[in-house]
C-alpha cells in the first residue's frame, strides 16, 4: 500500500513538475521575440503624497500581451531573470519609460522603475544608467530605482558602492516590497535610500487586524528614524487610506487611487484629490 502510495505521488510530481517545465519553456520562447513582436508596454501607476495630496510620482510596470492575453510580470519577470533576458528587456523599461514619462512628469515628480536582482548585479548597471540618462535626457533627479531587499541581502559591500554611485549621480533608490525580506537596520542605515515602500501584504489587513497595523506604525517610524520617506503600496480602500493618514504615512500607491494606467489615460488623472 505505502509502495502503491508513493508511486502515485511520484507520478504526481513528475506531471506536475514536468507540466511547469513545459509552462517555463513556453514562456521562454515566447518571451524571447516579446520585444522584437512589440508585444511588450508599458503602464505606470500614480503614487499619492498624503502630505500635500498631490500626485507625486508614478510606478513603471511591464505588461506583455500575448495573443490577446495579459500574462502577468509575476510570473514572467522571474523566467525573464532566469535567462538573462531581462538585461535586455530592462534597458528597453529604462529608455522607454523614460522618453514616454518625460513630457508629461511635472518638476516635483518621480518616475520610478522597477530593477530585478540580476539587472542590478551586473557590474556596469551604474554606467548603463548614467547613458540611459544621457541618452534621453532625462533629469537623474526625477528617477527612482526600486530594489529588493534581496539584492542589499546578497552582497551588501557592492550593493554600498553601487547605490553610493547612483545618488552621486542624483538618482533615488527605494526598498521595494520592504517587510518581507530580511534588511538589517543598521545595514538598511548606512545605505544611500531614500524611502521605503511597505508591501501590500502588510496594508491589506492594515484595518482589521492590529498585528499588521503595529508593523505597519513599526515601518514608518523606522522610515522616520533613518530620514526615509514611506509609501504604502497596495492600498484598496478608504479606511486604509485612513488609517494610513493616522499613521502619518507620506504617500500611497493602490487601485484607490488609481490603478496602473496607460500612457494615453495618464492625462485624464486628476493631479489634486482630497480625501
Ligand atoms: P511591485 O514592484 O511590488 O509592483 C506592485 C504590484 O502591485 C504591481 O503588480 C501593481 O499592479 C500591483 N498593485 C498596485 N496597486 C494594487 C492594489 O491596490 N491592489 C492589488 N491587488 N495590486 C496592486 P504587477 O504590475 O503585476 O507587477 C508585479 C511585480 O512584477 C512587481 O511588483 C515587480 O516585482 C515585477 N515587475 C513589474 N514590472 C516590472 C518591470 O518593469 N521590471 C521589473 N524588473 N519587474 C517588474
Ligand atoms: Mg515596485
Ligand atoms: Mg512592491
Ligand atoms: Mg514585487
Amino acid at each position: 500500500r505505502a509502495k502503491q502510495l508513493g508511486k502515485a505521488q511520484f507520478q504526481f510530481y513528475t506531471e506536475a513538475l514536468s507540466e511547469r517545465l513545459l509552462r517555463q519553456f513556453q514562456l521562454e520562447l515566447g518571451l524571447s521575440s516579446a520585444l522584437k513582436q512589440n508585444e511588450l508596454h508599458l503602464v505606470y501607476q500614480p503614487q499619492f503624497n498624503l502630505t500635500h495630496n498631490k500626485i507625486e510620482g508614478y510606478e513603471t510596470l511591464l505588461r506583455w500581451v500575448k495573443d490577446g492575453n495579459v500574462i502577468s510580470p509575476a510570473d514572467f519577470i522571474p523566467v525573464a531573470e532566469q535567462t538573462g533576458l531581462i538585461i535586455e528587456i530592462g534597458r528597453w523599461i529604462l529608455v522607454k519609460s523614460m522618453i514616454e514619462m518625460r513630457p508629461l512628469l511635472q518638476a516635483q515628480q518621480k518616475l520610478g522603475v522597477n530593477i530585478s536582482l540580476r539587472q542590478f548585479q551586473q557590474p556596469d548597471f551604474v554606467a548603463q544608467i548614467e547613458d540611459v540618462l544621457r541618452q534621453t535626457g532625462f533629469p537623474a533627479a526625477q528617477l527612482e530605482l526600486e530594489i529588493t531587499e534581496t539584492a542589499v541581502a546578497l552582497d551588501f559591500e557592492e550593493t554600498c558602492i553601487k547605490l553610493q554611485k547612483l545618488r552621486q549621480l542624483g538618482v533615488f533608490i527605494a526598498i521595494d516590497d520592504f517587510g518581507t525580506g530580511y534588511s538589517s537596520l543598521s545595514r538598511l542605515r548606512s545605505l544611500a535610500v531614500s524611502r521605503l515602500k511597505i508591501d501590500k501584504a502588510f496594508i491589506d489587513r492594515l484595518a482589521d487586524n492590529e498585528v499588521d497595523r503595529n508593523l505597519v506604525a513599526t515601518i514608518i517610524a523606522l522610515g522616520k528614524n533613518l530620514n526615509l520617506s514611506v509609501i504604502a503600496e497596495g492600498v484598496e480602500s478608504e479606511e486604509q487610506v485612513m488609517w494610513l493618514r493616522s499613521l502619518a504615512c507620506d504617500a500611497i500607491q493602490g487601485f484607490y487611487f488609481s490603478r496602473p494606467l496607460r500612457l494615453e489615460a495618464l492625462e485624464d488623472v486628476k493631479q489634486t484629490i482630497s480625501f
